[in-house]
């Protein structure tokens, strides 16, 4: 008998699930909060693991007609004159700025594209929950053999499922904000990043000459604020960047245009398990690894990729999702890891903190020093065996 799927949230993790369930035999149902595909966000690195994911979907002809060419990162001073670089090739195409940069926006669309098999509910989500039962906001009470929250850092299953936000979402001490604004410096494919003591202002190629993808970070304990009031958002995200220099006026003007305006606490989700029941948590939901390891996006492919595999191997729910909280647990353990300094590395507070910031970037791409930084700090996204769940039970068609 088919076996059906519910999985909440159309972003990254959702359509990948979506895609790999169906190859399983699932029917599956994707119901999404926002009224259609999400645009907005910077690029996202497609590393290790994550890349063997996409090449596995057949989706990587897509994808690489849809990355950005990039040169790399470079800390730049009030006047944007270079003080460090980290070239894409420095260190192979897996540092900071990796070969595979893809608009987080247009991973997303590749993913619904290659999922029309499924059956797409936006401007929908579930607001009941109990066990296989759910009720979506339109009203309908549904049946499904398997629900799967793959709604991002703020999940709405997780809720439902597991308890409040509070219990699993870890600040790690800042926010930022993303946006499309006009390029204000002329990038020419560098990811320039300007720093004061707590604050970052950054702005990065988006693939409309022309255009940046901007980033306004700061330093904060965790803030009060509507979720939903974008225009108290921007306001509170001008406020924090004042006085700042290099380019970040114009960045703060262009946020205030913006409408793909998306800020968020910079945090890690934390939990002991990740299935209860017949609900799973996938990606972001479950295991955030915050945007300052650049793991995010590898990490929701490779759950998802895992997840359905693991309902495909078992007949038995709880089976599986044993399995696939065993196999992804070390591997999300060794993603969240922070890089030194964690918030403060990427920020830092002072303006001698800032200067070796500056000096250690020499450093890392220094010749004699490059492959000691690719494997301390670059080579966690590959640390797993990816198991071939091609032919569990004999409807998988790729
Ligand atoms: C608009 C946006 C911009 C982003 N920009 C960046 C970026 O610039 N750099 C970066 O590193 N990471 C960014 N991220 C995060 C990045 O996409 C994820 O860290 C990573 O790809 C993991 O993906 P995910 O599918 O688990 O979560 P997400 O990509 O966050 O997707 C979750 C999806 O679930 C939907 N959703 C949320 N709540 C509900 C609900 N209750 N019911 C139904 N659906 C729900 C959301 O609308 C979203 O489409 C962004 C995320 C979003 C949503």
């Amino acid at each position: 008998m088919t076996r059906t799927a519910l999985v909440s949230g159309a972003g990254i993790a959702g359509p990948t699930l979506a895609y790999w369930l169906v190859r399983q035999g699932f029917t599956v149902t994707v119901v999404e909060s926002a009224p259609g595909p999400r645009p907005g966000g910077q690029t996202v690195d497609l590393r290790g693991a994550g890349r063997t994911i996409i090449e596995r979907m057949g989706l990587m002809p897509a994808v690489r007609a849809a990355c950005m060419e990039q040169e790399g990162l470079a800390y730049v001073d009030a006047e944007g004159h270079h003080l460090a670089e980290m070239r894409v090739a420095d260190l192979g195409g897996d540092g900071i700025v990796s070969e595979l940069e893809i608009l987080r926006g247009d991973l997303a669309r590749i993913l619904l594209d290659a999922t029309t098999d499924c059956e797409y509910l936006f401007g929908t989500r579930v607001t009941a929950l109990d066990d296989g039962t759910a009720t979506l906001s339109d009203g309908t009470v549904r049946e499904f053999d398997v629900i799967v929250g793959a709604d991002g850092p703020h999940s709405g299953i997780r809720r439902l499922a597991f308890g409040p936000e509070e219990r699993f979402v870890r600040p790690i001490g800042g926010y930022t904000a993303w946006f499309t604004a006009p390029d204000p410096v002329g990038l020419e494919g560098w990811y320039r990043m300007y720093n004061e003591p707590g604050r970052v202002a950054s702005a990065r190629p988006d693939s409309v000459p022309g255009r940046a993808k901007a980033g306004l970070s700061f330093l904060s304990e965790p803030l009060e604020y509507d979720r939903r009031d974008v225009a108290a958002q921007k306001a509170l995200v001008a406020e924090r960047m004042a006085g700042m220099g290099w380019r970040t006026p114009q960045l703060v003007e262009g946020m205030h245009a913006a409408d793909d305006f998306y800020l968020d606490l910079v945090a890690q989700v934390r939990m002991d398990h990740w299935t209860t029941g017949r609900v799973a948590l996938v990606g972001d939901a479950g295991y955030c690894p915050s945007p300052l390891t650049g793991l995010g996006t590898s990490l929701a492919l490779v759950g998802a990729y895992v997840l359905a595999g693991e309902l495909g191997r078992h007949d038995s729910v709880a089976e599986a999702f044993a399995a696939y909280e065993e196999r992804m647990r070390p591997y999300v353990a060794q993603a969240q890891e922070l890089p030194p300094g964690g918030i403060r590395g990427y920020a830092p507070p002072t303006h001698r903190a800032i200067r070796r910031g500056i000096v250690m970037m020499r450093l890392m791409v220094s010749r004699p020093l490059r492959g000691l930084t690719k494997r301390l700090f670059f080579s966690k996204a590959e640390a797993i065996d990816l198991p071939d769940y091609s032919c569990t039970n004999g409807t998988f068609v790729r």
